[in-house]
């Protein structure tokens, strides 16, 4: 008899990784599979207080919690911090997770957790599901051509193209397989300009990931094979099965991290098609003040309707001029959310660009809804994604800092405008969008890669 029936789901606790899991076991679900989502308390304590009854959604889909080793209180956006308080206890935490899982079954095989899926960001996960003798996947949230990329750190150190701690001595253009584009040193996955110490961060960590890689064969990417065919085939096991859709069953209970505003969804509706800037820089990104200042003065002076998502934590010090005077001068054009419902928001018609910080997610709702994009990446695969929009897909432009490394109003005012006047990039957004529904329709390669999945996972 088929044994897949319990499946164990488990995240990075961070946003941008809940979102597309969480996804995935929906539609994993949807084949009959009873899943336990695995989130860390403090992940979980924030998912419910944004959404309330997410956890009564499915009878399928039950969440479970286990600690991330920090206090309650403690800050948890320091990626040395967090990651090592990771690494540190939640290994034993999820062995006893299903340990228990496995006593409370009573000897029904079909109530034991059979099936481990796990993003490669938590890959010491695979090992533990490889120790207790449970089949396993691993989940990559990013983009394919980051994976190939991590997965070649080793030849990249070998032939001496980065150091040990992931910088590249030499300013040449990276090849990594051949059929990629040959990439700048600061497409790097691991980049991260404004703060070396982050940089070596992610790289010790992507690092592990190679290791944790050799636990499993099967790579499921938020990805499709359109869009990537030579990373994807770069990747041996690589199960591409993107773009993950929010369905419409989940699509209020996604597991935002913060209250969703969907004020905005009705001021959306008063405005025309293609008559919106939407402006979001996803859930870690942070602007020193001048820049982020200088982002304000640039719509302000665009003069055209924009809805911008303002985190309470966008910024590194208090906005009070933006509440005091901004917010006042736009107030007939212009409006400020903390936290949007993005992907109906890039839905609608009104919008017609979507200035991003290129984290994955965003990238992916932004193609598949064919909207233009605005590029300004801050750390990671931000840049590697911002080479493929705009050099590769050609579906965006970036903007280019000055001496400074300052974003000025006047280059927002003129790259908005660039995109916005665009019919080339137009054009390849609505041949993208095409692409991605396709791959999730009855006959995509998409939906093909996560059926042959499911019966993986049975044989
Ligand atoms: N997001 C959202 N509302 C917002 C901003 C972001 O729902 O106001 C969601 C967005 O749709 C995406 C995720 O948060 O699914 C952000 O993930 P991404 O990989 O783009 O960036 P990260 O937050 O990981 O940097």
């Amino acid at each position: 008899m088929a044994k897949f029936k319990h499946v164990l789901v488990i995240p990075y606790p961070a946003q941008g990784h809940v979102t597309p899991l969480l996804k995935l076991a929906h539609c994993i679900a949807d084949y009959g599979v009873k899943i336990t989502f695995v989130n860390t308390e403090s992940i979980h304590a924030q998912v419910m207080a944004a959404n309330p009854g997410l956890d009564e959604g499915s009878s399928r889909v039950k969440f479970v919690t286990i600690p991330d080793g920090l206090e309650t209180d403690e800050e948890r956006k320091d990626i040395p911090t967090i990651t090592e308080s990771i690494l540190r206890v939640m290994p034993d935490h999820l062995q006893e997770l299903i340990e228990k899982v496995k006593k409370q079954s009573d000897g029904n095989e079909d109530e034991q957790i059979s099936f481990m899926i796990a993003d490669l960001t938590v890959g010491w996960a695979l090992e533990v599901a490889e120790r207790m003798g449970i089949e396993r996947a691993g989940f990559w949230p990013a983009s394919a051509s980051a994976l190939v990329m991590t997965l070649h750190i080793p030849k990249l150190i070998e032939g001496g193209v980065v150091d040990n701690n992931g910088f590249a001595p030499k300013n040449d253009l990276i090849t990594i397989l051949e059929d990629l584009p040959a990439y700048k040193s600061n497409d790097l996955v691991w980049s991260c300009p404004e703060d070396p110490a982050i940089h070596k961060a992610i790289f010790k960590f992507l690092s592990s990931i190679v290791h944790h890689s050799k636990r499993t064969n099967s790579f499921l990417c938020n990805s499709f094979r359109d869009l990537e065919a030579p990373a994807c085939s770069g990747i041996p096991g690589a199960l591409p099965i993107g773009p993950l859709m929010a369905s419409a069953r989940l699509v209020h209970r996604r597991g935002s991290l913060w209250n969703e505003d969907s004020t905005c969804l009705n001021w959306l509706d008063q405005h025309p098609a293609l008559s919106v800037i939407y402006i979001g820089f996803g859930s870690t990104t942070i602007f020193g003040m001048e820049q982020f200042y200088e982002l304000a003065h640039g719509l302000e002076q665009i003069a055209r309707p924009f809805l911008w998502v303002v985190r309470p934590d966008l910024t590194d010090g208090p906005v009070t001029e933006f509440h005091d005077g901004f917010l006042q001068r736009v107030r007939n054009y212009g409006k400020v959310v903390q936290w949007a419902p993005q992907e109906e928001v890039l839905a609608h018609p009104a919008v017609a660009c979507f200035f991003t910080h290129c984290g994955w997610n965003s990238t992916l709702e932004g193609l598949s809804n064919g909207v233009p994009l605005l590029c300004r990446p801050y750390f990671s695969d931000q840049f590697l994604n911002r080479s493929f929009i705009c050099d590769v897909w050609r579906v965006g432009l970036g903007v280019d800092g000055d001496e400074n490394g300052l974003i000025t109003r006047h280059e927002v005012r003129k790259k908005l405008l660039a995109v916005l006047g665009s019919d080339e990039i137009r054009a390849n957004c609505l041949r993208v969008k095409e692409m991605a529904r396709k791959s999730v329709s009855e006959e995509g390669s998409s939906l093909k890669n996560l059926q042959s999945f499911i019966e993986l996972m049975k044989a």
